[in-house]
């Protein structure tokens, strides 16, 4: 049984009536290698879209010395319904500047506060943790996208001495916690048909889980504890089970009992380390999409992993991730029935082994890709996956 794609609430409006507009940044890498192998899926799911290819990366930068150009923001902006991104990084580029300037120039210039991350696992042989399957594992993690330490704020001083001092500050906005807690009672509050997180029985009631650290940080995440409990108090939210976890404890329960979770929302810092966490236990950075959202308007979907220079070029890249983002981005362009079918398809790619070498399997990234389509059109011969 297929769980059924989470109902999404920050799309497009009206997107289902209008072709998507959808910008496409491939980048560095297996990045490239593998929005290669999404895109395919595009025509197998019957979706027409408008695509237009970027071409920014180190390639790009070290032949034109241009990253983020002047005028890209407001061009992604007012011109697309969202942005299918691969992944940057090369090792030829000093500090990764082209994807510094790309990937955190378009986070933070198009105001994209949500980082969605599912953890949902697929199969049972993918997970590292003894006796857990795909009834156990199926939750969201919304991480803030826009503040924390991720905006540099601090300094050095005195710096190379032995009275070196090295601050980083935490930037926390009642603004910008509120919208990220918002967003997930958002999401946990939309019904959920036949929820893949009831172990047994009906399905459960909705949760949101807040993870913070406010016995260590009590200013900065006393502020995500007073907005965490004023917006679960709300009427409209009655029916969302919230709670709240320390981080340390939050490690320990995705690990001991990742079923008590459904929605999770954090902060930027302990995002990032919690969803390599929620990845892993997943099936690692092959299998992880992302999206990086504002609701509503233009939004970017990555997967989780990076450019990894040290197995570019050589067909053996994982492309599941790259196909589940897409599948991410559908939602947000109002497709959600391709969504479902993309994400059914890869599930039944992952089951029946047909998979690369990180999953267990012995396929290329591109026979990887073949298998996706094959089991789309499966489905839609059938519309059973097998
Ligand atoms: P970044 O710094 O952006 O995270 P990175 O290249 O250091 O980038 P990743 O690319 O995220 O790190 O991945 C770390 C390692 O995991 C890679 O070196 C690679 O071996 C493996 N890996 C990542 N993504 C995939 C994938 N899609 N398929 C197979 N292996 C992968």
């Amino acid at each position: 049984m297929i769980a059924p794609s989470r109902p999404y609430p920050f799309g497009i409006p009206d997107a289902a009536t209008k072709k998507p507009r959808i910008a496409v940044i491939a980048g560095d890498g297996i990045g490239v290698e593998v929005t290669e192998q999404a895109l395919r899926a595009l025509p197998a799911l019957g979706v027409d879209a408008e695509l237009t290819h970027f071409p920014w990366s180190a390639n790009h930068y070290l032949a034109t010395g241009e990253t983020l150009p002047k005028g890209a923001l407001e061009q992604l902006r007012d011109g697309f319904d969202a942005i299918l991104f691969g992944a940057m990084g090369d090792p030829r580029i000093p500090e990764q500047i082209v994807a510094r300037d790309v990937l955190l120039g378009l986070r933070f210039g198009l105001d994209l506060y949500i980082n969605l991350r599912p953890v949902e696992l697929f199969d049972e042989r993918l997970c590292p943790i003894k006796g857990k399957g795909p009834q156990h594992i199926d939750f969201v993690v919304l991480r803030e996208n826009t503040e924390g330490p991720y905006v540099q704020m601090g300094g050095t001083f005195k710096r190379g001495t032995p009275d070196e001092v090295a601050i980083s500050e935490d930037l926390n906005t009642r603004k910008g916690v509120e919208r990220i807690v918002r967003a997930a009672f958002a999401l946990a509050g939309l019904p959920r048909a036949g929820s893949a997180s009831a172990i047994s029985g009906p399905p459960s009631k909705p949760r949101v889980c807040m993870i913070d650290k406010a016995n260590a940080l009590p200013h900065a995440h006393g502020l995500w504890q007073r907005v965490f409990k004023e917006v679960a108090a709300e009427p409209a939210h009655k029916d969302i089970a919230a709670s709240h976890l320390y981080v340390d404890v939050a490690a320990m329960e995705f690990v001991r009992a990742p079923e008590r979770f459904d929605v999770v929302v954090t902060s930027n810092l302990f995002g990032d380390i919690l969803t390599d966490l929620g990845a892993a236990i997943c099936g690692g950075l092959g299998v992880a999409a992302s999206g990086n959202i504002h609701p509503g308007r233009v939004s970017l979907f990555e997967p989780v992993h990076g450019s990894a220079p040290d197995i570019a070029g050589r067909g053996i890249a994982n492309p599941l991730a790259a196909f589940l983002t897409l599948a991410l981005l559908l939602e947000h362009v109002g497709r959600s029935e391709a969504a479902g079918r993309l994400r059914a398809a890869v599930q039944a790619v992952v089951r029946r082994g047909e998979t690369t070498v990180d999953i267990g399997g012995t396929l290329s990234t591109a026979a990887c890709g073949d298998a996706v389509l094959a089991a789309l059109s499966r489905y839609s011969n059938s519309s059973t996956l097998s």
